[in-house]
């Protein structure tokens, strides 16, 4: 059976009055919980930064979370310092009048003397606004009280000894530092009293609660190198003065000579090590979320109370360093504040564009260090290349002298053959002529000397010798490879002129290379004038240029270089000889170059060519 629209009627308007009243009953609800918070906190303002960590915590977080704004309301009690029933009573009737018209949606305890002055007061104050306790030890509150929520603390003298422990490696003593632990019905130290009593056997426990300030600085500042301060705080010199415990911890701290336990997070900066430290921020913020919970309209009922999150073991990285404490003995999970952040951390930016630029700057010199070895490495490969190739041109060159040398010593060795016969003549008439014998011994010495000259020569050119510096007289190295190639010049009809120099020069130089360069182009000269038909010369002169340079200009009369070949005739395997390899003046250049010099081609104004070689003249 099908339903038709009106049979549905009565369950769509069941429907929307449900609805209806869900968000009626929400809204009258909400409307109920007001949006004031009245802070009690048992302490005064001036007990510190502790209490102030808490309540800027629990502001910001409401602030933040609400949309709506809410007023929130700070009361000191004030309760370390003044006690007793007429104070209570003062205070009572000052908050009824104070609130009389102002309706409070949470009131939040902080301590357990407020919490117990916020119980006793509700039945005529806030009868049923809830409230959330905070800095409240766990021993100080039984069952969770109506309508209220919170979470406890549990601070312990135990905490401290295993943070001294950490810190002291070999931990024998403790000194205790404070307000009399009995005397303190309404802070969460307390309890102390009797954990005092059961402490670790083995250690041996200094009880200087009470004690006057000027005593205690005297006290703490000559303890043994196994002792740790446990230090709870003070309130007054033990004379009547009062003081905010964060000022106790510092003329402590500063007359003390062990490292000093806290138990509360902003003692931390003021010559305390550190320990398990009770954190503030994190107090107010647990208390904030019961708050907005309750604003709400949640039902504190279904709020259990719980232990608070706040207890963290804590340290101090220079008051370490000072004690010369070992990070890896801490409890697990400690944080260690004012430990010097790497640079790079401080300034990730600035680092990350210094360590680009560093390395930039390493790849670059590590670049020009590879490029700069592979050209020395390059060069001496190409030094010993020239050398070899050097040497090889010599040969050749060599090769090529050798039939005129060889004409040249027949010259000296028929002349001392016919001059031993001639002697073996006179011995056979041996007419005691003397005078003549020693004539004929004489030429057939110098003979032979001219013969083993002309090899000496020879050998020397052709000898392969590292590059040699020595001194060089310009003038003898044209005289030596005139010598050289005299009997080739002889035999091609050319006469070779030597125009020396007007002063006495000298270069330093390898003298075979320099030699080897003068070779060439005097061979090259002589084959040039060959095939002339008028006066073949060929000429070598040497001449100062300028008060540091010396040229020296081989010279011909031949057909001399086609102007286009000027710089061709330099290029290795340039030649126009049907013989020839080409090498000869590329070689010659190369070792000009390697001694500091040049060497250049041109023609001569009137006819044939003209080398010039200049070169540095050595300093005297
Ligand atoms: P090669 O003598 O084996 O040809 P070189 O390098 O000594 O090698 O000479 C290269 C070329 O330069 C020669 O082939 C020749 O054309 C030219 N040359 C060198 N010296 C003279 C000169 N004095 N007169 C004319 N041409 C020359």
């Amino acid at each position: 059976m099908r339903a038709s629209g009106r049979d549905l009627l009565p369950i769509y308007c069941a429907f929307l009055a449900h609805v209806f009243l869900v968000i009626f009953t929400h809204s009258v609800f909400a409307q109920a919980v007001p949006r004031s918070v009245l802070i009690l906190e048992e302490s005064d303002a001036v007990r510190g930064q502790f209490y102030a960590s808490i309540h800027a915590a629990l502001r910001t977080r409401i602030l933040t979370e609400m949309r709506e704004p809410v007023s929130i309301y700070i009361e000191n009690l004030d309760l370390v310092f003044f006690d007793g029933q007429t104070y209570e009573d003062g205070l009572h009737e000052l908050l009824r009048e104070k609130y009389r018209g102002r309706d409070i949606g949470v009131v939040v305890a902080i301590g357990a003397g407020a919490l117990e002055r916020a119980l006793k007061w509700r039945a005529d104050l806030w009868t049923d606004t809830p409230i959330v306790f905070a800095v409240v030890d766990s021993n100080q509150t039984q069952a969770q009280p109506h309508n209220t929520t919170g979470r406890t603390i549990r601070l312990s003298l135990g905490d401290m000894v295993s943070a001294a422990n950490a810190v002291v490696p070999n931990l024998k003593r403790v000194v205790v530092l404070g307000e009399p632990f009995e005397s303190q019905s309404a802070t969460p130290f307390r309890q102390f009293a009797s954990e005092i009593k059961a402490l670790s056997p083995g250690l041996s426990v200094v009880d200087l609660t009470g004690m006057p300030m000027a005593e205690l600085q005297e006290e703490v500042s000559r303890l043994p190198g196994d002792s740790a301060i446990l230090y709870t705080p003070i309130y007054s010199d033990g004379s009547g003065a009062y003081f905010p415990a964060a000022e106790a911890l510092q003329i402590i701290a500063r007359a003390a000579n062990r490292p000093i336990i806290t138990p509360v997070e902003t003692y931390i900066g003021l010559g305390a090590i550190g320990g398990y430290v009770l954190v503030p921020r994190i107090i107010g913020e647990e208390a904030a979320d019961q708050v907005l919970g309750l604003l709400a309209g949640k039902d504190p009922a279904t709020m259990p109370v719980m232990e608070s999150a706040s207890l963290k073991p804590v340290f101090d990285w220079t008051v370490m360093e000072r004690w010369r404490a070992d990070p890896s003995r801490l409890p697990v999970g400690s944080e260690i504040r004012n430990r010097p952040q790497p640079i790079w951390r401080q300034y990730p930016l600035q680092s990350a564009v210094i360590a680009i630029i560093v390395l930039m700057q390493s790849g670059f010199i590590a670049a020009v260090l590879y490029e700069s070895r592979r050209r020395r490495r390059a060069e001496a490969d190409a030094h010993a290349r020239m050398i070899e190739l050097a040497h090889v041109n010599r040969r050749a060159t060599a090769g090529e002298l050798s039939t005129a040398l060889a004409h040249e010593l027949n010259q000296p060795l028929g002349a001392t053959l016919a001059h031993a016969e001639s002697a073996l003549i006179v011995l056979d008439t041996m007419s005691g002529n003397t005078s003549m014998m020693a004539e004929i011994l004489s030429d057939i010495r110098n003979e032979t000397l001219r013969a083993s000259e002309i090899i000496v020569r020879l050998r020397r050119l052709l000898k392969k010798t590292p590059t040699e510096l020595e001194k060089i007289d310009p003038d003898q190295l044209i005289e030596d490879v005139f010598k050289l190639v005299a009997t080739q010049a002889l035999e091609a009809g050319v006469q070779l002129l030597h125009i020396p120099s007007v002063e006495p020069l000298a270069i330093r130089g390898d003298n075979i290379q320099l030699q080897q360069v003068i070779l060439n182009l005097v061979i090259n000269a002589i084959e040039s004038v060959r095939a002339s038909n008028g006066k073949r010369i060929v000429v070598g002169r040497v001449a100062r240029v300028d008060i540091s340079t010396v040229e020296i200009v081989i010279s011909d009369n031949g057909p001399g270089i086609a102007e286009d070949k000027l710089a061709a005739v330099f290029e290795p395997f340039f030649t126009t000889k049907a013989d020839g390899m080409g090498m000869g003046l590329s070689i010659a250049r190369t070792i000009v170059e390697t001694h500091g010099g040049h060497l250049k081609a041109e023609n001569k104004e009137t006819v044939g060519a003209k080398f010039t070689l200049v070169l540095p003249l050595m300093s005297q």
